[in-house]
């Protein structure tokens, strides 16, 4: 699953916001797979589909499930535990 991230809308959203992963540790590699499943079993893909088009990444905020972790990748502070 981590090697089709690059196909995840939430990579996109991470690519619109200029951020990174982290270095993959162990947790953070448990993270960003929670955030994967979380993208891919979302039920707003169309709507964020709308949204990354017009690239209105703030309004994501609204309904993203991964919103928190986005957040916190864009604060530099994903625990790398
Ligand atoms: S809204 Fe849903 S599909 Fe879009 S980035 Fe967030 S989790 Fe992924």
């Amino acid at each position: 699953m981590l090697r089709d991230q690059t196909q995840l809308r939430f990579k996109q959203v991470m690519d619109l916001r200029r951020l990174a992963l982290p270095p993959l540790t162990r947790h953070a590699e448990r993270e960003l797979r929670h955030a994967a499943q979380r993208c891919l079993t979302c039920r707003s893909k169309t709507r964020c589909d709308l949204m990354l088009e017009a690239k209105h990444t703030e309004e994501l905020r609204l309904f993203c499930p991964n919103t928190g972790y986005i957040e916190r990748l864009r604060r530099g502070g994903v625990d790398v535990r």
